[in-house]
């Protein structure tokens, strides 16, 4: 039997899911999954040409530009020309989608669309033990102790862009970027949107869309 390369790319708002649908699709699905944050960070630590570039940028908060984006992804992607894969935070402008889409064959265009009112309220229950990086979360994830680490028992605190203001502004920054990018892939038949409050509401049905175009190892 001739299997097929399976090539998907997930988006959604920061606050969506994201990450916990990503992390739920390679677990079933076998596949490899590529972030461009995670990507630049890892060329930035080793200090290539790429991330040398790119770091002035990142530190900025401001896309890194297209070219560059473009070159470091499709060379990383051509390493993985084999492997089904899911990309992960590209692409984020329309250049970035079509030079993929002319470059590869994407299957798919998961979309997760969670109300923005929803995101806010999540978000600002975060807080985090910002020297280790452990997440909590005052609905489903409380500290055992109010404000305080569990491991070290130090002080949690709140990200500025955790706060409801800059979070709203975020999302809205989110949408006007990335509308023309899921336009694209809508008008390409490739936009799968789903749509919920929560992960553990929204997963069933990615997972049932996923398992009727591979079958799932898990
Ligand atoms: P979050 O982690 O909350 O989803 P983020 O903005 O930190 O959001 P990452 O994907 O971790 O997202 O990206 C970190 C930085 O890397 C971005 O701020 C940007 O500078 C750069 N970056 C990542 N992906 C792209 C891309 N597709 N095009 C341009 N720059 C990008
Ligand atoms: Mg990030």
């Amino acid at each position: 039997m001739i299997s097929k390369v399976f090539r998907a790319i997930i988006m959604g708002p920061p606050g969506s899911g994201k990450g916990t649908i990503s992390s739920r699709i390679v677990r079933d699905f076998k596949l490899n999954h590529l972030s461009s944050g995670d990507l630049l960070r890892a060329q930035v630590r080793s200090q290539t040409a790429a991330g040398l570039k790119a770091k002035e940028y990142i530190e900025r908060g401001a896309l890194v530009p297209d070219r560059l984006m473009v070159d470091l992804i499709l060379d990383e992607l051509k390493g993985l020309s084999s492997t089904d894969w899911l990309l992960d935070g590209f692409p984020r402008t329309v250049e970035q989608a079509k030079a993929l889409a002319d470059d590869v064959a994407v299957d798919t265009v998961i979309n997760l669309d969670v109300p923005f009112d929803v995101i806010v309220s999540r978000l600002e229950g975060r807080w985090v033990h910002a020297a280790s990086g452990r997440v909590y979360n005052l609905e489903w994830n409380p500290p055992k102790e109010q404000g305080k680490d569990d491991v070290t028992g130090e002080p949690l605190t709140q990200r500025d862009d955790d706060r409801p203001e800059t979070v709203l502004a975020r999302l809205k920054a989110y949408q006007e970027m990335t509308t023309p990018v899921t336009d694209f892939f809508r008008e390409m038949n490739l936009l799968e949107q789903f749509t919920g409050t929560e992960s553990d509401k929204i997963w069933p049905h990615v997972h049932k869309f996923l398992s009727s175009k591979l079958p799932p190892t898990g």
